[in-house]
This record gives structure tokens, C-alpha cells and sequence, in this order.
């Protein structure tokens, strides 16, 4: 039996592992569970999963999950608590379903522990990929992709057994997002057509990450890790349908690609039952109905996020965690309506500038740049 600990239970990531976890059946079962403040929904999965322990990052709703769970299961709070539980010495599989930077030092826990760790948090991999890929190799643990791309990647070099020398590039493909389609300047879009996803359904600050394509350049920060590549091999491609996931070209020029109905379930469960592939719920593709698959390059100036990113990760050091810094702080206010959707790329870009290129970096290094670079996009906000 696989005993599982999921790190941000109550968002959507976290709510579909659970699912998965009951359709798995009695091979697994999910043993302990974080979030940062849901107490309301947290309670709801303890009593339906009855978890071994839980965690609450927020101190105040640990305090009140505490008074209303009736003594059973134990309860953590703080950084602390969702470290713990990342390494926890009963939990075979930790998922890593936080938001944003705050599931980095849970993450390091984990890898430190040798777990196999079920990655859909990318932010920490865009901050420190370099540091966990160490870590991960130190303590012999593994990283395996939730998200639906990176999955992809890594279901097609497990399916085809591929070296990294074998592989030439990599097609990374994004939807597009809400505003692929659209004609003209972004600036007025508001928070509700920014959310407003056409093929996924994710929590608010991925959806926007996916409307601006900050999430696709994370994302290609975030494989070039993973997989060992370098950012030129990676080659982004919209592809409206998100039935293709990403494929991967060989050296003689023959591709393989992962393909699928867009639904989170099948990359968790393949994250969670790795390296089988077992029955799922999900429905088939329907290759008649699908009519068309289409494929069509970024549009750079339409969506400066994504080369920021690419900047970002040619001048190394600690500029990707930086521009991840700013963008949480940037997204987090166009959420809250204080800027408008075309000002979340000033802010990063203003914040990468001021951060300059820099050597390797530590662990303390990222969380110090990453701090001072909250502070410094809360500022660049402001004085928009
Ligand atoms: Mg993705």
C-alpha cells in the first residue's frame, strides 16, 4: 500500500489527487493532507479520507481546524507542520500541489528525505530547479511531473526509454489561454475574462499564469530542469485544442507525443502509480470528433511575460526566482483589481531589471531574492 501526503489538499490539484486516490482504490491512501488556510474544506476531506495528520500553513485557522475536529487527526501548523509532513517518515509519495513560493521549503523537505515526490507546484522548480535537482540526486529522490506538459515530456522519454543524448527538442504546447484569439491590446481585459480559461479548470493564480503565458515560460524553466535540456531545445508551441501535451523529437527527426482529453486526473495518477499506467476514469479521446489539431507560434509582443521568462533564465542566478517573486506579488494585485492586466509584465520586467544577472545561488540566497523581490513589486505596483 502507497501511503500518500498531499500538500495542498483543497486546491484543485489537491482535490483531484483525492479523487484519484479514491478510484484507486485500496492501494493507496492518502495519509496525511496541508493547505494554507481552508478549514472548512480541509475538515470536509479528513472526514472523508480520515488523514493520519494535517497541516494548516495559516497559524489562526490551525488553531480553529484544532477546536473543530473533534481530537483526531493531529494537527501542524506553520512552515513547520507542512515540512514535516513532506518528510514524514510514513508518507511513500508526497504531492506538491502549494501555490506559489511558499511550497519551497516543504519541497526541499521532501527531496531531503528521499521521497518520490509528485510535482505540480513550479514555482519552486523555476526558483531552486538547479539546488532540488542536486538535492533530489543527493538523497536519491524522484521528481516526477503532475502537470499536464511536463508529464507528457517525461511519459515519452519513459515510454521510449530515451537517453538525453537521444533527444533533439522538445515541443512544449500551451492553449493560449483566453486571449489567443484575441484581436488588439490586452490592457483592458478584466479579472473575470482572465480567469475564464478555455480547456482547463485551475486555481486562480495558474489561470491567470496561463492568460498572461507566464505559466508556459515557468514551465519551460521548469522541464529544462527536469529533463536536463537547455533552453534552446525547447520549443513552445499554442495549441488551442490541449489534446496534444507535448511531444519530444528524436534525433533522427522522429516525434512522440503525449495525447489525451485535457483532465488533470490522468498526469496525477500516472505521477502516483509511476512507472505503471493504470485504468482511469477519464474519458477516451474521440479521434472523429476531434476534426483538427492546430499549432501555431507565440506571439511575443501580444504576451511579453514569456520572453521575460526566457530573459530570465538566460541571465541565471537569481533572476528566475526574482521575476517568480514579483509575478505572485503582480498576479496577486491584478486579482484584487489594483492593476490591470498588461501592468503584470511591467512589474516583472521592472523587477528583473533591477535584480541583474547573478552567480550560483543557495537556498538562503533564493528565499533572501525572493523576499526582496515581493517587496520591490509591491512597490513597482503601487506606483503604476
Ligand atoms: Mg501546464
Amino acid at each position: 500500500m502507497k501511503s500518500v501526503a498531499i500538500l495542498g489538499s483543497t486546491g484543485t490539484i489537491g482535490k483531484n489527487a483525492l479523487e484519484v486516490i479514491a478510484h484507486l482504490g485500496p492501494g493507496y491512501v492518502a495519509h496525511s493532507l496541508a493547505c494554507r488556510r481552508s478549514v472548512g474544506e480541509l475538515l470536509k476531506q479528513t472526514r472523508r479520507f480520515a488523514p493520519r495528520r494535517v497541516a494548516l500553513f495559516d497559524h489562526a485557522s490551525a488553531a480553529e481546524f484544532k477546536k473543530r475536529c473533534n481530537g483526531r487527526p493531529e494537527v501542524l501548523s506553520g512552515m513547520e507542520g507542512l515540512s514535516a509532513l513532506a518528510a514524514d517518515s510514513q508518507a511513500d509519495i508526497v504531492v506538491c500541489s502549494l501555490v506559489g513560493a511558499v511550497g519551497l521549503i516543504p519541497l526541499v523537505c521532501a527531496l531531503k528525505a528521499g521521497k518520490k515526490v509528485a510535482l505540480a507546484n513550479k514555482e519552486p522548480m523555476v526558483m531552486a530547479g538547479q539546488l532540488l535537482m542536486q538535492e533530489a540526486r543527493r538523497w536519491l529522490a524522484e521528481i516526477i511531473p503532475v502537470d499536464s506538459e511536463p508529464s507528457a515530456i517525461f511519459q515519452c522519454i519513459q515510454g521510449a526509454r530515451l537517453q538525453r543524448e537521444q533527444l533533439r527538442r522538445v515541443f512544449l504546447t500551451a492553449s493560449g489561454g483566453p486571449f489567443y484569439r484575441r484581436k488588439g491590446n490586452l490592457s483592458g481585459v478584466s479579472v473575470e475574462e482572465a480567469l475564464a480559461h478555455p480547456n482547463w479548470k485551475m486555481g486562480k493564480k495558474i489561470t491567470v499564469d496561463s492568460a498572461t503565458l507566464m505559466n508556459k515560460g515557468f514551465e519551460a524553466i521548469e522541464i529544462a530542469h527536469l529533463f536536463g535540456l537547455k533552453m534552446e531545445q525547447i520549443e513552445i508551441l499554442i495549441h488551442p485544442q490541449s489534446i496534444l501535451h507535448s511531444a519530444v523529437e528524436m534525433l533522427d527527426g522522429s516525434v512522440l507525443a503525449q495525447m489525451s482529453r485535457p483532465d488533470m486526473k490522468l498526469p496525477i495518477q500516472y505521477a502516483l502509480t509511476y512507472p505503471a499506467h493504470s485504468p482511469s476514469p477519464v474519458p477516451r479521446l474521440n479521434w472523429i470528433a476531434m476534426k483538427r489539431l492546430e499549432f501555431d507560434r507565440p506571439d511575443f509582443k501580444k504576451f511579453p511575460c514569456l520572453p521575460l521568462c526566457l530573459e530570465a533564465a538566460r541571465m541565471g542566478g537569481g533572476a528566475p526566482a526574482a521575476l517568480s517573486a514579483a509575478n505572485e506579488i503582480a498576479v496577486e494585485a491584478f486579482l484584487e483589481k489594483r492593476i490591470g492586466f498588461m501592468d503584470i509584465p511591467k512589474v516583472d520586467e521592472k523587477i528583473l531589471k533591477l535584480c541583474g544577472a547573478s552567480g550560483p545561488v543557495s537556498l538562503q540566497d533564493v528565499v533572501e531574492i525572493d523576499q526582496w523581490a515581493r517587496d520591490k513589486a509591491r512597490e513597482a505596483a503601487m506606483r503604476l
